[in-house]
Formats: C-alpha cells, sequence, structure tokens
C-alpha cells in the first residue's frame, strides 16, 4: 500500500508495515500421472523430511500433497490422478538468483518428485504425464501479488493479534481485507476479515 499511495496515508501503511519484513511465499506443483496409488491412501498427505533436511533453497522441512480422488475425471483423465504439492518458501530468495533460477527450480523439482517417489505409497510405480513447477516468480505471475507472497505473514507467538493492521483504516471510506490484515492468513482469516469489513460499512453508512 506504501507503494501506491502518497502523503499521510503513505506514512501510515509505511509504519504499519514496519514490523512485518517476512511474508510467506509458496513452491506447488501439479503433477498428472496414472492411477497406481494404494485404494487406501489418503487424499491429503504431509511428507515430513529427515531430521535436519529441508527442500533445496527453502528452509521448509515438510510437504504436503493432495490428491484427485479415484475415478474424477473432471481433475483429469479417466484412469489418471492429479497431485497438488505445495512447501513454503521465502519470496525474496527467488528474486535473487538472477542466472542460477531455472536451475534451481529445476533441482527442487527433482528433490521433490525423488522425495515422493520414496515416501508416497504408489508414487514410485508411477508414470508422470505432467508436472508443473512454480515459485514465488510464477504466483507473481498468476496473482500479481508482491514478490509472489501468498499465504499471508507469518503467525508468532512473538507478534499479538492486536498489531495485525485493522480492517478500518483512519482514512474516510478505506477498508482492508485479505490475509496481510487482521485476523491473518488462511480462507477462515480472510473471510472473516472481509466480515469485519461488511460490518464496519453498515455501521458506519447508517
Ligand atoms: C499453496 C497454498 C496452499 C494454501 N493452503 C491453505 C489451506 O489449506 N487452508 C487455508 O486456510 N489457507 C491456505 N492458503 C492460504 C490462502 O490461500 C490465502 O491466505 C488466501 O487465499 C488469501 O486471500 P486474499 O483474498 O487475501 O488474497 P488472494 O487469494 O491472493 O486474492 C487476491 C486477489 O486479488 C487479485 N489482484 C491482485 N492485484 C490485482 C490488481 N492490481 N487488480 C485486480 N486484481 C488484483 C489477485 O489476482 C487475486 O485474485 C494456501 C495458500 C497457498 C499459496
Amino acid at each position: 500500500m506504501q507503494d501506491i499511495t502518497e502523503g499521510e496515508m503513505k506514512a501510515y501503511f509505511k509504519s504499519e508495515a514496519k514490523d512485518f519484513n517476512k511474508a510467506w511465499g509458496a513452491i506447488t506443483l501439479g503433477i498428472a500421472t496414472d492411477d497406481v496409488y494404494p485404494a487406501d491412501l489418503p487424499l491429503h498427505n504431509q511428507i515430513h523430511l529427515k531430521n535436519g533436511e529441508t527442500v533445496p533453497y527453502t528452509n521448509s522441512d515438510s510437504i504436503f500433497v493432495s490428491m484427485s480422488k479415484p475415478g474424477d475425471s473432471r481433475r483429469t483423465k479417466a484412469g489418471m490422478r492429479t497431485l497438488n504439492v505445495s512447501t513454503h518458501a521465502s519470496p525474496e530468495y527467488w528474486y535473487s538468483l538472477n542466472g542460477d533460477y531455472d536451475t534451481a527450480k529445476q533441482q527442487v523439482q527433482g528433490f521433490i518428485v525423488d522425495t515422493l517417489r520414496s515416501k508416497l505409497p504408489g508414487f514410485s510405480r508411477a508414470q508422470i504425464d505432467v508436472i508443473h513447477t512454480a515459485t514465488p516468480v510464477t504466483w507473481e505471475n498468476w496473482v500479481y501479488r508482491k514478490k509472489g507472497r501468498v499465504g499471508g505473514i507469518p503467525q508468532s507467538m512473538a507478534r499479538s493479534l492486536l498489531k495485525w493492521t485493522p480492517n478500518e483504516t483512519p482514512f474516510k471510506g478505506l477498508y482492508l481485507c485479505g490475509d496481510t490484515t487482521f485476523p491473518g492468513q488462511g480462507i477462515p482469516g480472510v473471510t472473516l476479515s472481509g466480515i469485519n469489513v461488511y460490518s464496519r460499512i453498515k455501521k458506519n453508512h447508517h
């Protein structure tokens, strides 16, 4: 906001933002394979890496995998499965790689595929039909968020919820919602910020 406002408003957003110099980003993979998974494999999985191990170029030590249901032919061709894979990443890092960006992205993709081969039941037998890897740079192209900071500001015990930027601003008619405002990231938090804004507008315009 401080980049797109002027004067008093700019000063307000500069001061609001000074405690929030870190935000989450994501590396995500979309994969389609043949359906070779055990029937009792859950659709949502979190794979933990070995103690001390992290996904290359991130400090993330686990990987989330959500799969389409067997027989779901809307998300992929009949007889296939889709896997939506994600892990946390620091957005800033992916903007500092210059000529090494493509190699780093390939390395992350290779690491995650190897991890799925060794830890996700059935995946070692799977034929990969489609694979697409996205970094914070890709996310910025998709949803225009600054530096691809999807996922909001990290929640921390060191920061009171009351310090989050409020939904109502000191400026008449300017309200804020979304995962960088109170009460923070995630679909429930973002929804509540929208409901808060609705209630304030209703109250203020009565
Ligand atoms: C991989 C991943 C997994 C996640 N998993 C979960 C989960 O399991 N549970 C959960 O609760 N949360 C999850 N989250 C977090 C959740 O998705 C976000 O916190 C939430 O979507 C943020 O909502 P938002 O409305 O603040 O922002 P966004 O959803 O980013 O919406 C902002 C919108 O504004 C649009 N936009 C941007 N700039 C402009 C412009 N200049 N003009 C017009 N439009 C513009 C964008 O295109 C976008 O549609 C996940 C996030 C990621 C990335």
